[in-house]
């Protein structure tokens, strides 16, 4: 099948792509100086800034990219999802210029499930990524990185134009199949972690609703409670059917959640999850996001198979303590402004700033992606070789 846009441009080999110019970049983040007034949140363009190592001459092409994407993402969570989101028109977008190549969403997905993206052109022979719980799309996440390594990408998430809710059982059936097919050749799930977050534990969170002792749910919950507690125990055992599924096909994937302090209830304490360190080529990778550029520590936790992140292994947080300011005007000491009781505006709305922290940075992103890319082309190059021969 084609992706969307109608130049057909020049096929670029994965590998000839990762051979390119592009590198990860260093670890070491400049930081930019704290904002004048904690509550403000810098611009995304400063933001961006605030990671180093990027390509400075496609950046003009890059923000473009990025407004159509964030229009579109937003129009669609308005109104009512559309089944068929229109992909953005191929000569504005600059189809067959030269520098950073569009991503853009398929026209015709080969599934009827997920969100599909791609570099423009024949998307039949890519490798696929299945990226469970993306959040929204925007430029420099992993699927951006994916597609521009010459993959086909399938997001799947509630906030995407074409949503996918993975608590219906006739939606995960279909992906379940394709995972048994072996549809996909590698996986990245960073299930939602809201009912385990510690920051229910402060106000004006919602009350803890998992324990230690009861790390599947309290026992009195209320009609509520109980529905988010069965919605989320879903996500989580899905979550870990699709890695189990890679696992056993030797293909690369991870699990992404937070790195709780110790006597925290944490996704990795769930059934199942809780028996993955044992699983043959499992490796542990724990890190703090502002490392790579987040604005806030965010303890991580990574469960990977077959992904090599060094950069990323027991890198924590160095940077230095600054006084803050608290809206009752005491102060305290951190080296991150604490995100618990920050609003921030996204898209023209407001939003605590602990949701848009539970993105990835660019430079995260791009850590995970080329990390995924190495792995499989050695892979995915033979596998195309003997289906050729055949
Ligand atoms: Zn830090």
């Amino acid at each position: 099948m084609n992706a969307s846009g109608g130049k057909q441009p020049k096929k670029v080999p994965p590998s000839a792509q990762a051979a390119g110019p592009r590198k990860i970049p260093g670890l070491a983040i400049k930081r930019k100086a704290a904002p004048k007034s904690p509550e403000a949140p810098p611009t995304k363009k400063q933001r961006k800034e605030a990671e180093e190592g990027r390509q400075g001459a496609v950046d003009d092409q890059e923000e473009e990219e990025l407004v159509y994407e964030e229009e579109s993402a937003a129009e669609s969570s308005r109104s009512q999802p559309s089944k068929n989101p229109s992909p953005p028109a191929s000569g504005s977008q600059g189809g067959g210029s030269a520098g950073l190549r569009p991503v853009v969403a398929l026209k015709e997905p080969p599934r009827r499930y997920g969100w599909w993206s791609s570099t423009v052109g024949e998307t039949s022979k890519k490798p696929r990524m299945l990226i469970v719980f993306s959040g929204r799309s925007r430029e420099g996440d992993l699927a951006h990185q994916m597609a521009r390594l010459g993959w086909l990408v399938c997001s799947l998430d509630t906030v995407l134009p074409t949503p996918t809710d993975l608590t219906k059982d006739e939606v995960w059936d279909e992906i379940k199949k394709d995972l048994d097919a072996e549809f996909f050749q590698a996986g990245w799930i960073a299930t939602p972690c809201g009912t385990f977050s510690p920051l229910r534990e402060k106000p004006p969170g919602p009350r803890v609703i998992r324990t230690i002792d009861h790390i599947t749910g309290i026992p009195d919950p209320t009609k509520a409670e109980a529905a988010q507690l069965r919605d989320s125990n879903i996500l989580v055992h899905r979550s870990y059917k699709v890695a189990h599924k890679l696992h056993q096909q030797v293909r690369p994937w991870g699990l992404e959640n937070p790195d709780h302090p110790a006597g925290k209830p944490s996704l990795w304490m769930m059934p199942r999850i809780e028996d993955m360190p044992r699983w043959q080529g499992v490796d542990i990778t724990r890190f703090d996001q502002c490392i790579t550029g987040l604005e806030t520590t965010k303890p991580t936790k990574l469960y990977t198979e077959k992904l090599e992140l060094s950069a990323l292994k027991d890198k924590r947080c160095n940077h230095e303590k600054k006084v803050w300011t608290r809206e009752d005007g005491t102060t305290f000491e951190a080296a991150h402004n604490p995100t618990v009781q920050r609003w921030e505006q996204v898209d023209g709305k407001m939003q605590r700033a602990s949701k848009s922290q539970g993105e990835h940075t660019e430079l995260l992103s791009k850590i995970l992606a080329v990390a995924f890319h190495k792995n499989v082309d050695d892979k995915w190059k033979m596998e195309q070789l003997r289906k050729e021969m055949l």
